[in-house]
C-alpha cells in the first residue's frame, strides 16, 4: 500500500525553481531516504509535502488522497509529522512544554500523558530533563526533543530533515537506531540526509536528488554500492 505518492512536483521560491518535476513513492512500513548535496532540493521536497512550500505543478497523494498545497497544520492532523532541518525547538520552553506544543490538537490530559510516556520509552533522557529549557540541551538532545515532539501526534508518516546534522558520530548512531525502532513500531519514514552512507544503511530504498530532479533510485544496498553514488556522496 502506497502511503505517499509525489507526482512530478515543481516548487519555486520567487523566480528560483527549486524542484523541477520530482516524483517518488513511499510504501507503508518503509524507510525511504532522499540523498543529495547542498541545495539539491531535499528540504524543499519535504516542505512541499508538509505544506510549508507552495507547489506550482504536480500532485502529492497521501493514502490515495490529494494533499497538494494543504496547510501544514492540516497535513499534521492527517498523520504526517515533519521534523525540520535545524530542529527548531522552542529554546525558552522546557522539554515538557516543547512536547506539549507537539500535541497541539490532542484533547485530554490522560491521552497527552500517555503519549509523553511513550516518547520517554524511546528517549529516556527527555524524561530526566523534563524541566530543562530546550535551548540548553545538547545538539543530540535537541534532535531527540524535535523527534519526540513530532511523535506526540502519533504520525503515520514521519519526515526527518537531516537528523544527523552537526552531531557526533556516536550520537548519530543513537538517532539512527531510534529511527529503526520507530519504523519497527509501524511508522513509515521519509529521511532526508547528507550523511548518505548512514541513511542508505538503514533505508529500504532511496532516491538521489540533484538540481531539483530525481536522478537515481534503488534499494539502500544498491545505492550504497553504486559507483556514481560512492563518488559523489560517500567519499
Ligand atoms: P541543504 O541540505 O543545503 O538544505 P537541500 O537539498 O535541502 O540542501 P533546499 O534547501 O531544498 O536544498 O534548496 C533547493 C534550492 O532552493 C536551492 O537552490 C536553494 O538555494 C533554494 N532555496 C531554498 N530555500 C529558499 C528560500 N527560502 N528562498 C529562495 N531560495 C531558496
Amino acid at each position: 500500500m502506497t502511503v505517499l505518492e509525489v507526482n512530478n512536483i515543481e516548487t519555486y521560491y520567487g523566480a528560483i525553481q527549486a524542484l523541477k518535476g520530482v516524483s517518488f513513492q513511499v510504501e507503508r512500513g518503509e524507510i525511504v531516504t532522499l540523498i543529495g548535496s547542498n541545495g539539491a532540493g531535499k528540504s524543499t521536497t519535504l516542505k512541499s509535502i508538509s505544506g510549508l512550500a507552495k507547489v506550482k505543478k504536480g500532485a502529492i497523494l497521501y493514502n490515495g488522497q490529494d494533499i497538494t498545497n494543504k496547510q501544514a497544520h492540516e497535513t499534521t492532523l492527517m498523520g504526517i509529522s515533519h521534523v525540520p532541518e535545524g530542529r527548531r525547538i522552542f529554546a525558552n520552553l522546557t522539554v515538557k512544554e516543547n512536547l506539549l506544543m507537539g500535541a497541539f490538537s490532542v484533547k485530554g490530559k490522560a491521552v497527552i500523558e500517555e503519549r509523553m510516556e511513550n516518547v520517554f520509552t524511546y528517549f529516556p533522557r527527555l524524561k530526566e530533563r523534563m524541566n530543562q529549557k530546550g535551548g540548553t540541551m545538547s545538539g543530540g538532545e535537541q534532535q531527540m526533543l524535535a523527534i519526540g515532539r513530532a511523535l506526540m501526534m502519533q504520525p503515520n508518516l514521519l519526515m526527518l530533515d537531516e537528523p544527523s546534522m552537526g552531531l557526533a558520530p556516536i550520537v548519530v548512531e543513537q538517532i539512527f537506531e531510534i529511527i529503526l525502532q520507530l519504523n519497527e513500531m509501524g511508522i513509515t519514514i521519509l529521511l532526508v540526509e547528507q550523511n548518505a552512507y548512514q541513511a542508505l544503511s538503514i533505508a529500504h530504498r532511496g532516491y538521489v536528488i540533484q538540481n531539483g530532479e530525481i536522478v537515481l533510485t534503488g534499494t539502500g544496498k544498491e545505492l550504497a554500492e553504486n559507483e556514481e553514488v560512492k563518488e559523489a556522496y560517500l567519499a
